[in-house]
């Protein structure tokens, strides 16, 4: 039996030492004992804690694999003294990231999906290490098996962002309520675990590939990370853990807002960015054919190759994105419609089939798109189709000047733009436009400098290129058109 002193603060426990596979743990620093509520205590000087127990554990020992007890220096039989863990004097939870890299990779190491791998990777050990309040020391080794793989990452770096917290030198970092995982899409082979919501959302895109103003979109993020976490993570989650979580594979998605706030522009950018390809984009004007049956057949047309690719490739499918753009063209309430030949149920009835009927497909993710979300059938958006609804807003003044600038980079890189331009005093007067909006008062503006440089009576002349300066002056000018 385990010898277990009765004192609150100095409880020790002696446990014997014996092996387990590497597979039973997730990670190395929980380790399976014979004693129950042991989650506080760890073995002095090693990180590793108590965890569950399992029933298969013989009383008075610790089961710890080998990586665990190569780190906690004892070998197999060794007695090992376990104390209650006592947090360093200033630790403080809310201030720590760590940062994970990995040693071993997959063997697919195409770069988007070894980027997908470590999401996952990044979201098993959130899951897991959160359960446990998990503390991380640097250097430490982390197991764990994907997909009936064995991987090690090692704890890079504890980032330490206020307060400089070391306890004899070692970095440590905790995963704690307030943690948030950052992707860093720049580099493949790390991840960083941090805990500032805020600032990881924005850090993600101020890495190179999910830099959303550098693919020209503005003021947009948060819609965007809440679309990539609502509808993409459980995609990329094993099979198993989603069974854990209880959720089921998002097939479809609906933004919805005013024209012109950059849907389309978003839900190119995230088809491109799951497959690497541009995304088939149908517009549901287009798809509703003039002659009458054409259109079921369009629909059909659409998820042929989705459909195809899960009867050949099964589980290994790609992932096709299917955007459709003024959705409600085609989905419209039905019976609400002008159409009186049942043409938009049928319709609708085949778009439904395929996202959630027999012939199911869980290759494909619909985004649709539209500017009347209440004219929508209501039976599109229920749990198991467009169920994930993110609003599209009009952006408000520090979005405005966001967008402003995605679209007087150019110019401005080029010195064409005047140094009176305030962009933050034009951002304050065009309260309600939209992003498309705010493009056409550019295009206008520029319009006005081009005006003047033209010579209107000899079109042949040439253009002093050098001296178009577009000034804020125009940008007014098309304010007031
Ligand atoms: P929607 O699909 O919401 O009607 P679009 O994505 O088609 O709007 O936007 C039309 C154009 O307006 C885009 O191609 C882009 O040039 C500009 N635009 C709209 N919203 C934004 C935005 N948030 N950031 C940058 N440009 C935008």
């Amino acid at each position: 039996m385990a010898d277990r002193s009765a004192s609150q603060s100095s409880v020790v426990i002696t446990m014997k030492v014996t092996t387990t596979p590497a597979a039973h743990l997730a990670f190395t620093n929980l380790a399976y004992c014979s004693l129950s509520d042991l989650s506080e205590f760890a073995i002095p000087g090693s990180d590793l804690f108590l965890a569950n127990v399992a029933d298969s554990i013989e009383d008075g020992t610790i089961a710890l694999n080998a990586v665990q007890r190569r780190h906690a220096r004892v070998s197999a039989d060794d007695m090992v003294t376990i104390t209650r863990f006592v947090p360093p004097k200033k630790f403080d939870l809310t201030l720590l990231a760590l940062e994970l890299e990995f040693v071993k990779k997959g063997t697919k190491n195409e770069q988007v999906t070894l980027f997908f791998f470590v999401v996952v990777a990044a979201l098993v050990i959130f899951e897991t290490m959160h359960a446990y309040m998990q503390v991380f020391t640097v250097g430490q080794r982390v197991t764990f098996e994907f997909h009936g793989t064995n991987y090690i990452l090692t704890v890079n770096r504890a980032v330490v962002e206020i307060d400089e917290i070391q306890t004899n030198g070692i970095e440590r970092g905790m995963i704690c309520n307030d943690t948030y995982l950052v992707f860093e899409a720049s580099n493949a082979s790390g991840i960083k675990i941090t805990n500032q919501r805020e600032a990881a959302t924005r850090k993600i895109f101020k890495e190179k590939e999910f830099d959303l103003e550098s693919l020209g979109i503005g003021a947009l993020n948060a819609e965007f990370v809440d679309i990539f976490r609502r509808a993409f993570l459980y995609r990329l989650m094993p099979p198993q853990l989603r069974n854990r979580l209880g959720s089921k594979i998002v097939k479809g998605v609906l933004l919805y807002g005013p024209p012109g706030t950059g849907k389309t522009l978003m839900a190119r950018q995230i088809g491109k960015m799951l497959n690497g390809k541009e995304p088939k984009i149908v517009n549901g004007p287009e798809v509703l054919s003039k002659f009458v049956g054409e259109t079921e057949k369009n629909v059909r047309d659409l998820f042929a190759d989705a459909e195809n690719d899960q009867r050949t490739l099964g589980d290994d499918s790609d992932l096709h994105v299917i955007i459709f753009d003024e959705i409600d063209a085609i989905c419209k309430s039905r019976g609400s419609s002008s159409d009186s030949t049942g043409v938009h149920d049928s319709i609708v009835n085949q778009l439904l089939t395929k996202i959630d009927g027999v012939e199911a497909l869980n290759n494909v993710l619909l985004i649709g798109m539209t500017n009347r979300k209440d004219m929508l059938d209501e039976a599109l958006l229920r749990p198991g189709r467009l169920e994930v609804l993110i609003e599209i807003g009009l952006p408000d003044e520090a979005g405005r000047v966001e967008i402003l600038q995605i679209h007087t980079k150019m110019m401005k890189e080029n010195s064409f733009l005047a140094p009176d331009v305030n962009l933050q005093e034009l951002a304050a007067q065009t309260k309600n436009y939209s992003g498309a909006e705010l493009e056409g008062v550019v295009k206008s503006a520029t319009s006005y400098a081009l005006n003047r440089h033209l010579n209107i009576e000899d079109l042949s002349k040439p253009v002093d290129e050098e001296n178009i300066k577009v000034t804020m002056e125009d940008f007014l000018q098309a304010l007031r058109e």
